[in-house]
C-alpha cells in the first residue's frame, strides 16, 4: 500500500522521498525538505484520500513556496470531523432543560418523526447566554460532528420563539450529522449540499419557519 503511495507522490525531479504512515491523532501531515530528500509522514488517513488530494500532496511536497493547498485542508478537516470522540463528551454538563423549552424532548420527537430514532446517539445542549443583545449576527445552532452534539443557543429558550423555529433548528443540526460534508473538485468544502437542502425541506414547518426567520432577520445557519 505504501508503494503504491510513493508511486503516487513520486517527485518530478526525481528528489528521494522518505514515507512513513502514522497512526496518530495529531499528526496529520509533516513534512521536512532536506537537500537529498524529502521526509513525509502522513497520517493513515491519506491511504484513502481521493486522486485530487493526492496529486495536490505531490505538488506540496514538490513545491518552493510550500503552502499546502486548500484540498489537502478539506480532506484533513473532513477525515478528522468523521472521527468520534463522543467518549469523551461528559454528559453531566449537558444541559437540555429550558426555561420555555426542553431541548431534549424536542429532539428526541424529531428523532422518531423524521429519522426512525436513528439518532439517538448525539446528545444536545444549551449554549450561549439568554439575553444576546446582537441578535442578527449570533450562530443559533451548531454542530460538533466529532463528539456527536448538538448545540442551540439560549436565546432561543423565550416565548418569543416558536417551537417550531427552535425545532427547525434542532433539526437542521441533526441533518449535519446524516449530510457528511464534502469537498468539490474545485477544493471548495461544502456543508450545505443539494442533499442537505432537499433533506431539509422535509421539515413540515419548513415554510413557515424560513418565513418567520426572514421576517426576524435571523441568520441562523452560518454554521460552516
Ligand atoms: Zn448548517
Amino acid at each position: 500500500m505504501t508503494t503504491n503511495l510513493l508511486k503516487q507522490l513520486e517527485q518530478p525531479s526525481g528528489k528521494k522521498l522518505k514515507l512513513k504512515i502514522n497512526d496518530n491523532r495529531t499528526t496529520m501531515l509533516s513534512v521536512r525538505w532536506e537537500p537529498d530528500c524529502t521526509q513525509v509522514s502522513l497520517n493513515r488517513m491519506f491511504l484513502e484520500a481521493p486522486r485530487n488530494v493526492m496529486q495536490a500532496l505531490g505538488c506540496y511536497l514538490n513545491s518552493e513556496d510550500r503552502v499546502m493547498a486548500p484540498v489537502i485542508k478539506s480532506f484533513i478537516r473532513d477525515n478528522l470531523n468523521k472521527q468520534d470522540s463522543s467518549h469523551l463528551l461528559d454528559r453531566t454538563k449537558l444541559i437540555t432543560q429550558g426555561a420555555v423549552y426542553d431541548l431534549q424532548e424536542l429532539f428526541d420527537a424529531l428523532n422518531h418523526d423524521y429519522f426512525h430514532g436513528a439518532l439517538s446517539s448525539l446528545a444536545i445542549t444549551w449554549f450561549g447566554k439568554s439575553d444576546q443583545r446582537n441578535r442578527s449576527r449570533v450562530t443559533l445552532g451548531l454542530y460538533h460532528s466529532h463528539l456527536r452534539l448538538i448545540k442551540i443557543h439560549r436565546m432561543l429558550d423565550s416565548q418569543e420563539f416558536p417551537w417550531y423555529v427552535v425545532a427547525f433548528t434542532i433539526y437542521h443540526e441533526m441533518l449535519h450529522h446524516i449530510c457528511q460534508p464534502y469537498t468539490d473538485e474545485k477544493g471548495v468544502h461544502r456543508v450545505h449540499t443539494k442533499e442537505f437542502n432537499y433533506q431539509e425541506q422535509r421539515f413540515l414547518q419548513f415554510d413557515k419557519a424560513q418565513k418567520w426567520i426572514e421576517e426576524h432577520q435571523l441568520d441562523l445557519f452560518s454554521d460552516a
